[in-house]
Order: C-alpha cells, then sequence, then structure tokens
C-alpha cells in the first residue's frame, strides 16, 4: 500500500473542496485532494453564482475566469421563485452569474493546478483516524497521514459519517428533477435568454412547480419540476425520460423536448452537523449542510465555507490554533440561517387559498426596498457577519465593500495574495492591533472613510479597527 504525507488532505474534488485546496495553495500549505471519482463528471448543476462569491472570486483575481465561461448575468435573485433585487447593496457585483457548475469546478481545479496541487482521482476515503498528532486517512489503494483532514465529500459524506457527527433536520416531504434538455421552439411561458427570474418557475397543481431557465445554446434549457409536499411512488428510482416529458408538456407544450442531456432527481432534505470540527477533522459544504436548491445557495454556501477555512488552516499549521475554533461558530450559523431561508421559500409555496393570498402579499412586499434588501441580502451571502468581540468597533465581522484606491487600482487587488491586509493613514493609532494569524500586506492611504486604520481577514471581514 502506498503511503504519502501532506499537511492537509482534502476529500472531495467539487467546488468546496477545490476552493479549499486553491486557498491552502496559495498560502503556501501542502494540500492534497483525494476524489473518488476518476474523472470529473461535467454535469452542469448548480447554474449560478451569488454576488458575495462573485466578489470572494474578485479578492482572489478569479472573477474574470468566472467570466469568461459564464453565460448569463441576471440582475437579481429570488426567494420562492420571487424576484429580488441586489441594487440595494454596496457592491460592485449585484448580481447573479450564469456559470454551469462544471465550468466553476474546472476553474478551481485550474487555479489549485497552477498553485502546484494536485487532485487524485479515483481514490475513495473509506476510513480515518486521529490522535493529538493528526489524522490517518485511508483509501483502499493509499494511506495518507496528514495534520487535517477536511471532509468535502458531500451530502452522503463519508467523512461525517466515521465521526459519527449527527446530521441534524429533516428528511422532507417532497423531491424534485432537473434535466437539461434541448426543445424545438422557445416555449411559450419561457424566455429566449436567462436575464431575469421573473416567470422562471410556475406552479404545477397545489404544491408542485416547473421552470425552464434557458442555458449556453439556444434551445437548451434548465428544466426543474417536482412537489414540495409529496413524492411519486418511482421517487427512490432513477428519473425516466418518460417523467420528464410528461412534466414538461404539461406546463410547457406545444413544445416538445427533441434531446435530453442529463437528468437527475434530488429530495427536499434539510439538514446540518452538529459539529463542523471533530479535533483534526473538519467538514465543510454539502458535507455540513444540505438543502432544497431554492434561491441557488448551496454551491455558493460551500464556496464560502472554503473562504472562511481555507486561511484559518495555514494559521492553525503556522501556530495559531485558536484561529480554527472560530470556524464552526461562524460558518455554521450562516449554514443554519441558509436552511432557514429554504424553509420559508417553502412556506410560500402551496397554492391553497391561504398560500395564494400569503404569495400575493408577500410578493408585493418584496418589492419594497428594504424588504427586498433584506432577502436579497439572505440569498446572496452580502449580509453575512461574522461575530465581534465585545467593544469592538461596530464594523468588526462586517465585510468590506469593494473601493477605488487613490491609484485607480480596486482594494480586492490587495487580497490576491491570501494575505490579511492593513489600510492605515497618516497618525492612525495601531496601539490596539491584535497579534495578526499570517502574512500581512500593509496599504498606506490618505484617508479612509470609515476609520483611520482597518485590518481585514483574507476573506474579505473586517478583523479589527481602531475604537476611538
Ligand atoms: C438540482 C440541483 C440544483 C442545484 N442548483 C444550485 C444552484 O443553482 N446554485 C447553488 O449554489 N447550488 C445549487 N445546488 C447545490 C450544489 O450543487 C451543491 O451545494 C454543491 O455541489 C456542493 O458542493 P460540494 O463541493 O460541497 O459537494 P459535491 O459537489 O457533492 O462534491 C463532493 C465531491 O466529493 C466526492 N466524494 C464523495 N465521497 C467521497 C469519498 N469518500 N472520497 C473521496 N471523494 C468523495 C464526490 O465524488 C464529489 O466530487 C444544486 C443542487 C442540486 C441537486
Amino acid at each position: 500500500m502506498n503511503e504519502l504525507h501532506a499537511d492537509v488532505v482534502v476529500a472531495g474534488a467539487g467546488p468546496t473542496g477545490l476552493m479549499l485546496a486553491a486557498e491552502l495553495r496559495l498560502a503556501g500549505v501542502d494540500a492534497v485532494v483525494i476524489e473518488r471519482l476518476s474523472e470529473r463528471t461535467g454535469l452542469s448543476k448548480a447554474l449560478n453564482l451569488q454576488p458575495r462569491t462573485a466578489e470572494m472570486l474578485d479578492l482572489r483575481g478569479l472573477l474574470p475566469r468566472a467570466e469568461e465561461r459564464a453565460f448569463a448575468t441576471v440582475q437579481e435573485g429570488h426567494f420562492a421563485a420571487v424576484p429580488i433585487s441586489y441594487a440595494g447593496w454596496d457592491t460592485r457585483r449585484p448580481y447573479q452569474l450564469g456559470i454551469p457548475q462544471a465550468q466553476v469546478e474546472e476553474l478551481l481545479e485550474e487555479r489549485f493546478a497552477e498553485l502546484g496541487g494536485k487532485v487524485l482521482r479515483g481514490h475513495e476515503l473509506v476510513g480515518l483516524s486521529q490522535d493529538a498528532a493528526g489524522v490517518r486517512v485511508v483509501t483502499p489503494e493509499l494511506v495518507l497521514s496528514c495534520r487535517y483532514l477536511v471532509g468535502c465529500d458531500g451530502g452522503r459524506s463519508t467523512v461525517r459519517k466515521l465521526l459519527d457527527v449527527p446530521f441534524e433536520g429533516e428528511d422532507g416531504a417532497g423531491y424534485g428533477v432537473v434535466a437539461d434538455v434541448v426543445v424545438d421552439r422557445i416555449p411559450d411561458r419561457a424566455a429566449g435568454t436567462w436575464t431575469s427570474m421573473r416567470g422562471m418557475v410556475q406552479s404545477a397543481g397545489e404544491t408542485g412547480f416547473c421552470g425552464l431557465i434557458p442555458l449556453a445554446e439556444p434551445l437548451l434549457y434548465r428544466l426543474t419540476f417536482g412537489d414540495r409536499a409529496r413524492r411519486p411512488a418511482t421517487f427512490g428510482s432513477p428519473v425516466t425520460e418518460a417523467e420528464v416529458h410528461t412534466a414538461f408538456a404539461a406546463t410547457y407544450g406545444p413544445a416538445v423536448i427533441k434531446e435530453i442531456r442529463w437528468m437527475s432527481r434530488f429530495s427536499d432534505a434539510s439538514r446540518l452537523a452538529a459539529h463542523y470540527r471533530v479535533g483534526h477533522v473538519l467538514l465543510a459544504g454539502d458535507a455540513a449542510h444540505i438543502h432544497f436548491p431554492a434561491g441557488g445557495q448551496g454551491l455558493n454556501l460551500g464556496v464560502q465555507d472554503a473562504a472562511n477555512l481555507g486561511w484559518k488552516l495555514a494559521a492553525a499549521l503556522n501556530g495559531f490554533a485558536d484561529v480554527l475554533d472560530t470556524y464552526e461558530p461562524e460558518r455554521r450559523a450562516v449554514g443554519a440561517a441558509v436552511l432557514d431561508n429554504v424553509a420559508a421559500q417553502n412556506g410560500l409555496i402551496p397554492q391553497t387559498r391561504a398560500g395564494r393570498a400569503l404569495r400575493a402579499l408577500f410578493t408585493t412586499l418584496a418589492d419594497l426596498p428594504e424588504v427586498s434588501h433584506h432577502l436579497s441580502g439572505l440569498v446572496s451571502g452580502l449580509a453575512v457577519r461574522y461575530p465581534a468581540p465585545p467593544h469592538a468597533h461596530p464594523l468588526t465581522g462586517a465585510r468590506l465593500a469593494d473601493f477605488r484606491l487613490p491609484d485607480g487600482s480596486w482594494a480586492s487587488t490587495l487580497f490576491h495574495r491570501g494575505h490579511h491586509v492593513l489600510l492605515t493613514t497618516p497618525g492612525a493609532d495601531l496601539s490596539g492591533l491584535p497579534p495578526v494569524p499570517g502574512p500581512l500586506s500593509t496599504t498606506d492611504l490618505p484617508a479612509l472613510p470609515l476609520a483611520p486604520a482597518a485590518l481585514i481577514r483574507p476573506d474579505g471581514y473586517f478583523a479589527w479597527l481602531p475604537v476611538t
């Protein structure tokens, strides 16, 4: 049996694992990714980057690569299929980028490789054990010893199960089906290109739904249908072509599906790991949280977990072990909040007399700028704010909104190396500056709008500002 050593082993080369691995390599950490599948599936799956994920990629100079691969820019998000605007947010990215999950994975793997990393494909984690020094990871062909293991191995996570971490929540009562389909003409109730969320989903019966999102090729659509309250007898079996044709015809006939590129069934289970960390083993992405894909949040949540965890693992490996203790409280709270907003979206679906009235009222409310701001903050990740110590400056824990530096460049470019960033102005009192758990880039500015100085974490959240 071959034996390998790495500082960190990441199990799973989905978007979460690849983002994490790239972040670790950027911080100079010897990280290895093991992936069960021998090659990438190439399946489109998730279709969007939310504004905060776009900002996060921008902090690493990766956004242009996503934009090159994107097939749509959508100026709004949605909450239970009710369009919501991102316009009230102080962001350069008040839109969703339409990009298939396969393309996000490809660009992150490309980045990981450029930084010297390699995905070991065809290696399934089947066992693990840990002691005070680290973790022993077992696959059928390899044994890997490492200081930390991160389970980014998806909703059915083997790592989570081997740790015996409860996956708390419900299995749900509903289901959905996704299928990428080529149709013979643009259906009457569908759009030709994806520019808005308006009219993207139609109700079908009391709790059913059916939606079409135009993809990168003319007449290629993502069909999604299902029922939020009941499951067909076929729920446990693979989707059939007949099921897809029938659901499509009921909402979008007389247009006809000419080709089905792929199809998959999913559930509306809603579960959150009771712990994101057990000793030297951590969980991120779908391994830590699963929910119905309402609002387009799952991939985005996982990538944000990875952005939060990467620099903290690097810090822990460099002697700042305490920093890693903040990962679970920060990210588990965000995961729980997403599960809550998905549950609230579920509540807005039923087409009963009361349900229709509630939805109509909600749709009116969602047009109010303050309500839209609140809702779009929930699904976009822009409202995420981490806990701050008592008596800290009020901005501590908030995200840094990008702004122009005096030389015309954007502040986000200061984060490309993944360092902490200290912004200072002449005469700023830095006496309260805490120890920085990693490399620091300092930039002197003539003035800052909010405080005379600010320390910002590699993932773009304020870590410290002087309190006057
Ligand atoms: C129908 C549908 C539509 C969706 N749409 C959206 C959307 O529009 N927007 C959005 O943000 N999210 C969406 N999601 C959610 C999104 O697809 C997931 O949240 C995302 O894939 C999670 O990424 P991950 O890397 O955490 O896990 P995964 O993508 O599941 O990756 C896990 C990886 O680990 C590997 N693996 C598993 N077990 C092992 C093991 N034991 N050893 C080694 N490797 C292993 C797997 O092969 C896989 O490659 C959607 C989901 C579904 C089902």
